[in-house]
């Protein structure tokens, strides 16, 4: 493990940042900072500090810094602002009710970086690089990790194409950049059922396109589209295939499961869908509970027939869906304490809060 002891740079890029969020920077790191712990939703909110990175022609990223959270400067030409040559990651750091900090399979956010760096032309940072940089944005602002139960702290690591290019290729230099921020809720409407809508007309991702990787290319495009459905009442979108339009494969930011008896069902991963981490770990957990998993192609019209239907990423957690509007029709489903995606979030946040034993070593410990 490459050595953990970055400064704290005095120094700071950029100017300190100057929200009323932020308590006085001379507090103690122990102290709490000053927000309402039991309101937080999903907004940003800045943080006291950022891990920056970079790495130009040899593409080996240097020894990090912490540095103010705060503005970057980028040339009007850097590759991420013109060709959209970026990525982006998701991962929490919760606290336990002993106090202590713990990541929930960080490594994995890191292999799926490197993966997504190579189909979008660029360096990544190693594994223990990019678990080190998470672990030290996670700890210089641990003042913002909500207390146990409370929420957890978001952390966004970032890789982006800085260096500045005009023809069409990739950037001469990229940045790998970690912030965080408290969260809570990732839906408005709280841990309510969501209510989505299927969407036939925008594609979220095609075969041979990056729909398989976190590139901050897929977002955009469909924010039209979510923003229809959120305009409509409904809490997001359920993309269909591209092709036929008629398989299901995920909502905007998080996997789809259906269960049906004792079978779970999940649309297969080719390319068309973000294969989520919680995705995988749901699937583990099922599977440990003695239910049959299917990876496969799910027709929408499987959605009439489901016992249930939930929806999974770090974000959302685990979130049942209460509702599907498909060409008119409305599904709904029943929601009950005893369905299966309680079951199966009930031990994931067992296991996240050492209550169940971690068998496959998800949990890593800051400090
Ligand atoms: C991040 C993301 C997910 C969920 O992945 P997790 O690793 O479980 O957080 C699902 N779908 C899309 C499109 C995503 O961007």
């Amino acid at each position: 493990m490459a050595s953990s002891q970055s400064t704290l740079s005095p120094l700071f890029s950029a100017p300190p940042a100057t929200s009323l969020q932020i308590a006085p920077t001379t507090s103690s790191d122990e102290e709490s900072a000053y927000i309402d712990w039991d309101n937080l939703g999903f907004q940003l909110m800045q943080t006291d500090y950022m891990y920056v990175t970079k790495c130009s022609d040899d593409g080996i990223f240097r020894q990090g810094q912490l540095n103010r959270y705060g503005n970057i400067q980028l040339s009007p030409s850097a590759g991420v602002l013109n060709y959209g040559q970026g990525l982006f990651e998701g991962t929490k750091a919760y606290r336990r009710e002993d106090g202590r900090v713990f990541l929930f399979r960080p490594e994995q956010n890191a292999i799926r970086m490197q993966i997504g760096a190579e189909r979008m032309c660029m360096p990544s940072p190693s594994t223990d690089q990019f678990v080190e940089a998470v672990k030290q944005t996670a700890l210089a602002n641990k003042r913002w990790i909500p207390p146990f139960g409370k929420g957890a702290l978001y952390i966004r690591p970032l890789l982006i194409g800085s260096g500045p290019i005009l023809g069409f290729a990739p950037a001469p230099e990229y940045t790998f950049l970690v912030y965080a921020c408290p969260v809570g809720n990732y839906f408005k409407q709280g841990t309510a059922p969501l209510n989505l809508y299927v969407e036939e007309d925008v594609h979220r991702a095609s075969r041979g396109g990056a729909g398989g990787v976190k590139s901050i290319t897929n977002y955009a495009p469909v924010l039209k589209a979510m923003k229809n459905a959120k305009a409509n009442g409904y809490s997001d979108v359920l993309y269909v295939d591209a092709v036929n339009k008629k398989y299901i494969e995920e909502v905007s930011s998080c996997n789809i499961f259906l269960v049906k008896g004792n079978v779970l069902s999940t649309p297969i991963a080719k390319g068309t869908i973000l294969e989520g981490i919680t995705r995988k770990s749901i699937i583990d957990i099922a599977l440990d509970l003695g239910y049959t998993v299917e990876e496969r192609l799910i027709e929408v019209d499987e959605l009439f027939s489901a016992d249930e239907v939930f929806c999974t990423g770090t974000a959302v957690g685990v979130a049942p869906v209460g509702s599907i509007t498909y060409k008119g029709q409305r599904i709904e489903y029943k929601i009950s304490s005893d369905q299966l995606c309680k079951q199966f979030y009930s031990r994931l946040v067992g296991i996240q809060r050492g209550v169940i034993k971690d068998e496959r070593n998800w949990i890593v410990e800051i400090e």
